[in-house]
């Protein structure tokens, strides 16, 4: 017994030294000025938002020979989902993820809940000229840039009812909207957000239309926290735009440069937003 309660008095005094010393570095690297570093979490992986376009009882623009804008947009939107999650530094929301109609305010609400840090609405585009072809982005303004850009606003602005659903709340003025973004930064992140798009399409291989960033009163671009831009990846109308946007190695071309573009957006060194 006593044998036993000398051991433990051994083990004390060899723990008070160990404590001792351990009080002093700590002492030491205090006085030298050199706290112990917490590990530094890795950063969360930045959440984009997909939109496709349309669904469900809205096919949007139609194709001469059939093809439903509807359905090739969702085809890269689940393209682009796929690239942007290899390699884990980004997380990927879709706005719909079926062949079903959600409301635009319900996309931009959907998005907001999420708290995603940009904003891709994906869509493809229908003339009445069969000759126009190639991609364009747009962002929100007030006044739009040209005719063209406030009637396809318009285009895709128009709702279809969804059946037992009431319509989503009309989305904020533009206008006020627009002064949000402005005080937080968001005009200014999505007007660069569309350019990095225009460079990327263009060092991408895909054709684009002159002039190829223009502005109008897109609902779903109405998030005042979110960068966001539409793309129009091409003319359902033209017969070859509508062939390209038709076939697998095109959209994955589509979905590479999408990436390449969110890419840019975030690389270091870039951002205009204040933290
Ligand atoms: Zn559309």
């Amino acid at each position: 017994m006593i044998h036993i309660r000398r051991r433990d008095l051994i083990t004390s005094a060899l723990a008070a030294a160990v404590f001792g010393v351990g009080v002093v570095s700590t002492w030491v690297s205090s006085r030298a000025g050199q706290p112990v570093k917490k590990p530094v979490p890795p950063p969360k992986p930045k959440l984009i938002a997909l939109d496709p376009g349309h669904g469900g009882a809205d096919p949007g623009a139609l194709g001469i020979s059939g093809t439903q804008e509807k359905a090739v947009v969702i085809a890269v939107a689940h393209e682009l989902q796929k690239q942007l999650l290899t390699g884990g530094k980004y997380r990927v929301m879709l706005t719909r993820a079926a062949d079903t109609l959600v409301p635009l305010r319900e996309r931009v609400a959907r998005a907001e809940a999420a708290k995603a840090d940009l904003f891709l609405s994906i869509h493809a585009d229908s003339h009445p000229d069969t000759g126009v072809r190639g991609a364009s982005v747009y962002t929100l303004s007030e006044e739009a840039s040209d005719r063209e850009a406030e009637a396809l606003a318009a285009r895709e602005n128009r709702e279809v009812p969804v059946a037992g659903m009431k319509l989503g709340s009309q989305p904020e003025s533009v206008a006020k909207t627009l002064v949000a973004m402005a005080q937080r930064g968001t005009v200014n992140d999505s007007r660069r957000l569309a350019e990095t798009v225009v460079r990327t399409f263009s060092t991408g291989g895909i054709r684009l239309l002159p002039h190829t960033h223009r502005q109008a009163g897109f609902a779903v671009l109405t998030s005042p926290d979110i960068p966001a831009a539409l793309v129009e990846l091409g003319y359902l109308s033209n017969p070859q735009d509508e062939k390209l946007l038709t076939v697998k190695q095109h959209q994955m071309a589509l979905a590479r440069a999408l990436r390449a573009s969110v890419e840019a957006y975030f690389a270091p060194g870039t951002a205009t937003r204040k933290a």
